[in-house]
C-alpha cells in the first residue's frame, strides 16, 4: 500500500475509505457519462464532515493527487465522472439536518442530504423548499448546488442560487471557509458564494447550506391549454404573467410531436386532442382554493375570447393536475420513445424559441431527410430540452450537436439552461460565453485551484478560449 494510501486510511478511519479494486463500480460514472477504461479511481473518501474534507484536500495537495466530488451522480454532463487516478470525495455521509428555523425561513443542513429529504423536513415544519426535479430521490444537495439546478418551479421561486443564503465551502488547500449567513440582506463585501454554485465542484468543495425556505401554498390551479402557433404561447405567456402575477408558478410547452409520443407511451389517450401547433401546461399556485379557482377559470375563459387558446382542459381535483404533470414529465423520458437520441438542454430568448425550433427542425431535416426530434421545455425561463435522432449508425452525435449548438449560438442562446457543462459539452462553451468571460473564468480557477486538482478537465481547459 502506498504512503497515500496509509496516510488517508490513519487519518480517516477504515470505514471511510475505499482503496483501489475496493472501490464500488457505482463511482466510476454519474447518470450519462462512464469512466473511460483504465486504473479507476485511486480511492473513494465518505467524509463525515468539512473537517475530514479538509484533511483529505491538504493530503491531495501533497500528494497532487486530482479530487472529484461526487454527490448523488444524477448529473447529465459527466462532471462527477471520476478522472484515472483521482481521489473520489463521495459526500453520501454528510447527511445532517442541522436546523430548521422558521423565523428566518432557513435550514442547515450538510452537502449529503437528499433533496427529497430536504422537501420533506421542510413539509414538516409547514414550509416549502421549491426546487424540484425528477432525480429528487436522489440528489444531493452539494450537487444541487454545484450544478445550480432548475426544475419545474424556477419561474416562480428561481434557480438552486436564489434558494440558499449561506454557504460552507473547502478550498483546494484544504481551507474551510464558513459562512452560514441566514439573511436576504447582506452587502458585506464579495458574495463567495456564487463563485461555488454551478460550478461543478471545479473551485471547491461544499460542505454545508443555509437553504431558503418559502410559505407553502394552500392553492393550486393547474390547465393544459392547446395553442395555434408559437405566437399564440406567446400571448398566453403575457396572458397568465399579467393576470396571475407572482402566483404563476409553471408554464411549460410541449411541441405535437412530442405529445404524439409521449402519449403513446402512457396508454391511455391524452387530456387534449392533436393537431394543435403546441401544448401548453399553466399552473398557479396560491392562498386560497375556491377564489384561486374561479380567477383562474376566468382567466383561461378570457384566453379563449381573445382567440389565444384553441382548447382547454382545467383541472378540476388532484387527480386530474397529476394526470397532466405525468403527461409533462413524460417528455423527459424521451429517450424511451426516441431511441437512440441526442439529448439538449438549451435556453433562449423566450420571444425567439419558436423560431429557433423551427430552424432546427429546417436544418436537421437538411442534412439528415429522415430526422426525428421533440422539442419541449420550461418556456418561460427561455429552457427547452431537444432529442434528435437520424438515421445513421452508429449516431452521429457530435454532427447533430453541431447543427444545434451553431443554430444556439445564432441566436444569442445558452448550450446549458441547468444540467451544466461537465466534460459533454465543454467544446461548445465558447459558444455562450466570450473569450473574454472564459479568460476571467480561467483567473479565478487559477486563483483559488493554482495546482488544477479539483475536478480537472471538466468545464473550462486551461488554455480554452
Ligand atoms: C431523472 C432526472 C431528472 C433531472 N431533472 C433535472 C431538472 O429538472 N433540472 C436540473 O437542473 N437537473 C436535472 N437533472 C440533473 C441532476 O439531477 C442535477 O444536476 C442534480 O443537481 C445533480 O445532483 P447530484 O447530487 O446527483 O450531483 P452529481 O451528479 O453527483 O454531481 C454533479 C456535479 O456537482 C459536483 N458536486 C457534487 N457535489 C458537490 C459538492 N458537495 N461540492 C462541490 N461539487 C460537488 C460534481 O463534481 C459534479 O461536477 C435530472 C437528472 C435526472 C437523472
Amino acid at each position: 500500500m502506498s504512503n497515500f494510501a496509509e496516510e488517508l486510511l490513519a487519518r480517516i478511519g477504515p470505514g471511510g475509505v475505499r482503496i483501489g479494486a475496493e472501490v464500488e463500480p457505482r463511482h466510476r460514472h454519474d447518470w450519462t457519462v462512464e469512466m473511460p477504461s483504465g486504473d479507476g479511481p485511486l480511492a473513494v473518501v465518505y467524509p463525515r464532515n468539512a473537517e475530514e474534507v479538509s484533511t483529505v484536500l491538504r493530503l491531495c495537495q501533497a500528494h497532487r493527487h486530482p479530487v472529484v466530488v461526487q454527490g448523488g451522480l444524477t448529473g447529465l454532463a459527466g462532471g462527477a465522472t471520476p478522472v484515472d487516478g483521482c481521489v473520489v470525495l463521495s459526500m453520501e455521509r454528510m447527511r445532517g439536518i442541522e436546523e430548521v428555523d422558521t423565523d428566518a425561513g432557513t435550514m442547515t443542513v450538510q452537502a449529503g442530504v437528499t433533496l427529497q429529504t430536504v422537501q420533506e423536513t421542510a413539509d414538516t415544519a409547514g414550509l416549502l423548499f421549491p426546487l424540484d426535479l425528477g432525480a429528487r430521490g436522489s440528489c444531493l444537495i452539494g450537487g444541487n448546488l454545484s450544478t445550480n439546478a432548475g426544475g419545474n418551479r424556477v419561474l416562480r421561486y428561481g434557480m438552486m442560487r436564489d434558494l440558499v443564503l449561506g454557504l460552507e465551502v473547502v478550498l483546494a488547500d484544504g481551507t474551510v471557509v464558513t459562512s452560514l449567513n441566514k439573511m436576504i440582506k447582506n452587502n458585506a463585501g464579495y458574495d463567495l458564494k456564487h463563485l461555488f454554485i454551478g460550478t461543478e465542484g471545479t473551485l471547491g468543495v461544499v460542505t454545508r447550506a443555509v437553504l431558503r425556505l418559502h410559505p407553502k401554498p394552500r392553492s393550486v390551479c393547474t390547465a393544459l391549454c392547446a395553442v395555434a402557433d408559437y405566437a399564440a404561447v406567446l400571448r398566453l405567456l403575457r396572458l397568465a404573467r399579467e393576470r396571475l402575477g407572482g402566483t404563476l408558478s409553471a408554464f411549460e410547452v410541449m411541441w405535437p410531436e412530442v405529445y404524439r409520443r409521449v402519449e403513446a407511451t402512457l396508454g391511455r389517450p391524452a387530456p387534449l386532442p392533436h393537431g394543435h401547433g403546441a401544448y401548453v401546461l399553466v399552473e398557479a399556485m396560491g392562498t386560497d382554493q375556491m377564489p384561486d379557482q374561479e380567477r383562474f377559470e376566468a382567466i383561461m375563459q378570457q384566453g379563449f375570447e381573445d382567440g389565444i387558446v384553441t382548447d382547454a382542459v382545467i383541472a378540476q381535483s388532484g387527480e386530474q393536475t397529476a394526470a397532466f404533470w405525468t403527461l409533462r414529465d413524460a417528455c423527459g423520458d424521451f429517450g424511451e420513445v426516441l431511441w437512440p437520441a441526442v439529448g439538449f438542454d438549451v435556453s433562449l430568448p423566450v420571444g425567439r424559441i419558436g423560431e429557433f425550433v423551427e430552424l432546427c427542425q429546417e436544418r436537421l431535416a437538411a442534412r439528415w431527410p429522415e430526422a426525428e426530434s421533440v422539442f419541449f421545455g420550461h418556456v418561460a425561463d427561455g429552457n427547452i430540452h431537444i432529442g434528435v435522432k437520424v438515421a445513421e449508425e452508429p449516431l452521429p452525435v457530435h454532427a447533430i450537436d453541431v447543427v444545434v449548438y451553431d443554430a444556439v449560438r445564432e441566436f444569442q442562446g445558452s448550450i446549458s439552461a441547468e444540467h451544466g457543462i461537465g466534460v459533454l459539452k465543454k467544446e461548445f462553451l465558447p459558444h455562450s460565453v466570450s473569450p473574454e468571460a472564459l479568460a476571467l473564468m480561467r483567473t479565478v480557477k487559477a486563483a483559488l485551484d493554482p495546482n488544477g486538482l479539483l475536478n480537472p478537465g471538466k468545464v473550462i481547459d486551461p488554455t480554452m478560449g
